[in-house]
């Protein structure tokens, strides 16, 4: 048996991190990973599918050439130039943290499936490795429910669609939310027909009505169909096509796909840890039951990232590093209820969020104010031609002190972060009176939201 000074299980978003902390303060640590070292968002995640976003985008400009006053001929799709742009930052990122783990002094990447066989012993693949300080960083990967016929068909997954060469005569996403609508959109701008399919009743249940509406009028725009209150979503083969049935009644007709994508949720890489060995408990759904400094019931063994539950994004796996690291290293007293929740969804126009959404501060029984503004009388957003979309905010009337926003609309992703950071800073509304934002952009805009505060 190997000893170390810590342990980390799996090389996603926090783990390299949180060994290169550990490394500088003179530890010695053993990081195990079963396949790729950088995670779903290096190789499945975030970094593909932004750069597939990225193509679409470029080919949705170029169809629009008439728009800015020029041609540039018939666009055609080159899908296997796409993928391989695609596949070259997924290897950069990869390649970028395997040398980063390896320029650290006291870390050894070990290659296998990290199992417990106690709290204080793991073994990968028939090495048993021991340290007093073990942290899991599992992540986790996409749920395909047990529906009717979906073992008769092939289904892609996330992981499959990115390393997707080919054009999809007929897509369908069966999964209105996230992850599910960027692959949408960016396979429509590549060419493909497209049906989202959604069990609830409108898109990304999550947000406000206004937002979903919006994002719904977005991907039609772009003849995306989308079909929701899907109650019998089911799956049959025919012929090379597969049949996706979406409604109850005996006679209603499927949809004929060449593919199709599931992107209903994500389950964390929890069931095969050996975790009872350990005693580590997990909630209902298999995420890691941790406190509030990600600390699980086991002394000594901390969950970070996607597999604790308490966050779905690459930044909040990173943050939790962060707590951690704080905790343990700087004699801090980091907690993870003093994030602010805040994230996008990458279609285009992206939609920006942070905070709460109007429902849930309705919700919170505070006096409210709101304010909100097309996208087409922001303009920056008219000169590029961009206008899709609206920016809004919420704030407590009381506090003065802003409870949450969204921004649909180009590059509503970076203007987001004028809000995040007055959040962080606990600012008033008040606070950019005064400031002098640089024009043209959206975020020039902000402080103009705030001053057209009012109650609904
Ligand atoms: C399609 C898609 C797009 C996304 N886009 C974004 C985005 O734009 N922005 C954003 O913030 N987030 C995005 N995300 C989410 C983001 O990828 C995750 O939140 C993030 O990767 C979580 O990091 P993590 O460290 O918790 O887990 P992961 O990155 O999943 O890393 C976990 C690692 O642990 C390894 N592992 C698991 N079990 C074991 C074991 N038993 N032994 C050894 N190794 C093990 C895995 O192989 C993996 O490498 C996206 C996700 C998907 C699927």
């Amino acid at each position: 048996m190997r000893s170390f000074d810590a342990i980390i299980i799996g090389a996603g978003q926090a783990g390299p991190a949180l060994a290169g902390r550990l490394s500088d303060a003179g530890l010695s640590v053993a990081i195990i990973e079963r396949h790729h070292v950088g995670g779903t968002c290096v190789n499945t995640g975030c970094r593909p599918t932004k750069a597939l976003v990225a193509s679409a985008y470029a080919i949705h400009t170029a169809q629009r050439g008439a728009d800015y006053g020029f041609s540039a001929g018939p666009v055609e799709v080159d899908m296997k130039a796409v993928a391989a742009r695609a596949e070259k930052i997924i290897r950069d990122g990869r390649a970028g943290n395997e040398n980063w783990l390896s320029g650290m002094a006291n870390v050894e990447l070990i290659r296998g499936h990290a199992r417990f066989e106690s709290p204080i012993v793991v073994s990968v693949d028939g090495e048993r490795l021991t340290a007093p300080r073990i942290f899991i960083n599992v992540g986790g990967r996409a749920v395909v429910p047990d529906m009717p016929g979906v073992d008769q068909v092939p289904i892609l997954t996330n992981t499959d669609i990115v390393a997707l060469h080919v054009l999809p005569r007929h897509l369908v996403v069966i999964g209105g939310s996230y992850i599910g609508l960027e692959f949408a959109q960016m396979y429509r701008r590549f060419g493909a027909e497209v049906t989202v399919v959604e069990r609830m009743d409108r898109l990304i249940t999550r947000e406000d009505p206004d937002v979903s509406d919006a994002v719904r009028q977005i991907l039609e725009g772009e003849a995306i169909t989308i079909r929701t209150g899907a109650d019998c979503i089911g799956f049959a083969r025919s012929g090379a096509d597969i049949e996706v049935r979406v409604d109850c009644a005996e006679d209603a007709r499927p949809i004929v796909a060449s593919h199709v994508l599931m992107a209903v949720g994500r389950r964390p890489n929890t069931d095969d840890l050996g975790l009872g060995a350990a005693g580590v408990a997990v909630d209902g759904r298999g995420y890691i039951t941790v406190d509030d400094r990600l600390e699980t019931g086991v002394p000594g063994i901390w969950a970070l990232g996607d597999c604790n539950g308490r966050g779905a994004f690459t930044h909040t796996a990173y943050n939790d590093f962060e707590i951690v690291a704080a905790n343990l290293l700087d004699g801090e007293d980091r907690r993870v209820s003093q994030r602010l929740p805040g994230y996008a969804l990458y279609i285009d126009p992206p939609l920006a969020r942070v905070g709460m959404t109007e429902a849930e501060a309705a919700k919170s029984g505070r006096r409210l104010l709101h304010s909100k503004r097309p996208m087409s009388h922001v303009g920056r957003a008219v000169e590029k031609g961009e206008t899709q979309g609206f920016m809004k905010v919420v704030a407590d009337a009381d506090t003065r002190r802003i409870l949450g926003a969204a921004i649909l609309g180009t590059s509503g992703d970076e203007a987001i972060h004028g809000i995040l950071d007055m959040m962080n800073a606990d600012q008033t509304i008040e606070t950019l009176r005064w400031a002098v934002p640089i024009h043209p952009t959206v975020s020039e805009l902000i402080p103009t939201l705030l001053l057209d505060l009012a109650p609904q």
